[in-house]
């Protein structure tokens, strides 16, 4: 008889993650959170320790062509450093996984521990270890950080309530956006080497894609404002998506307001020429890496006033469904594009 053969496209990334994890059955005491959330979760005593991992690959999460080596080892350790944030934790340890051809150097390998350690002193980690072997099918970066966090402070996707109030961090759709003018410049230059790249007014967009910071600054501040969020997710796979996971995990619906979403004037202007909507780059576009959170109504004269926290909706249950109100205040169901890989 022939076997059964699935296609991953069929599942998605998420159902294939949710059918690996079916069945499995955690032996140790103390594993408060395995598969399931922006990082897992042990009690060792005192504190909650967090691990997450993420991996890049030459291809298909980055293109060499214009992903200078120092930004990449910045962004390798970012992207990491944004889970263990999203749990409200504090990331202290990183292991470096790198799987490299002949076509590197020492140089250029130097230049991608450049960035790692320059991510490293600003987010006060620790390279601790790692792994490097030979690829054949280019560069490969998986990294492994460690963090810890107060047991009263842990923030899971799942502990949204009805009418708390959504919040996001920075503005959206910037690292996409900056993604398109990347991919354009690449074309022009192929067709004519002649054409150097014009960048300079893109020069906000283009570093969000090359060199996302991880939003520390914020978890620091709300612990200074006495706010702890019911529940949080940092944006990868964006917005649109990354809501769902907390409506999914938490039992609710989401309503989010078109314009409430903080966009940047470079962001409106630069998708304006690629006559694409910013709402859905800031919908759909992914790797902005600020964190999605709700907070309590109490709270939100907490934060009000903070220049870079944004309310853009609020928690409804679950029979209300997830909604979109536009800008003519028409009320349309919120879809999830997010990125897909397979
Ligand atoms: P994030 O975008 O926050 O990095 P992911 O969407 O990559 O999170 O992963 C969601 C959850 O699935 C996490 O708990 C992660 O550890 C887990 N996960 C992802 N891939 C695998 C895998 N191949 N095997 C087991 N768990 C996985
Ligand atoms: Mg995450």
């Amino acid at each position: 008889m022939e076997k059964k053969r699935t296609e991953i496209s069929e599942l998605g990334e998420f159902g294939l993650i949710e059918r690996l994890a079916e069945g499995l059955k955690i032996k140790n005491e103390g594993i408060i959170k395995g598969i399931g959330d922006d990082a897992a979760v042990y009690d060792v005593g005192d504190k909650y320790l967090l691990t997450s991992s993420d991996m890049l690959l030459e291809g298909v999460h980055f293109d060499l062509s214009y992903m200078p080596l120092q930004h990449l080892g910045y962004k390798a350790i970012a992207v990491n450093v944004s889970d263990i944030a999203a749990m409200n934790g504090t990331p202290l340890q990183i292991t470096v996984n790198l799987g490299l051809s002949n076509r590197f150097s020492v140089e250029a390998v130097e230049a991608i521990y450049g960035g790692i350690r320059a991510a490293c002193d600003e987010y006060k980690v620790d390279l601790v270890g790692g792994d490097t072997t030979s690829s054949h099918s280019g560069l490969v970066m998986s990294v492994t950080v460690l963090g810890t966090v107060e047991k009263e402070l842990i923030t899971y996707r799942n502990g949204a309530r009805k009418n708390n109030i959504l919040c996001v961090t920075g503005d959206l759709g910037a690292a996409y956006i900056g993604l398109q003018v990347l991919e354009r410049e690449k074309q022009e230059f192929m067709a004519n080497a002649e054409m150097q790249p014009q960048l300079e007014k893109y020069d906000y967009i283009v570093g969000c894609q090359l060199r996302p910071k991880a939003r520390m600054d914020i978890i620091y501040e709300l612990r200074d404002l006495n706010v702890k969020p019911t529940s949080m997710i940092d944006v990868s796979d964006g917005l649109a998506s990354d809501s769902f996971h907390l409506c999914r995990q938490s039992n609710l619906g989401v309503a989010i307001y078109e314009n409430k979403l903080p966009i940047d004037k470079q962001v409106y202007e630069t998708a304006a020429e690629f006559s694409i909507d910013p709402g859905a780059c800031a919908l759909n576009g992914g790797e902005d890496y600020e964190l999605l959170f709700t907070i309590p109504q109490d709270d939100f004269e907490k934060i009000k006033n903070h220049p870079d926290i944004h309310t853009i909706g609020y928690m409804q249950s679950a029979s209300k469904g997830k909604s979109y109100v536009t800008g003519n205040q028409d009320v349309v169901e919120l879809k999830a594009q997010g990125w897909r890989h397979f």
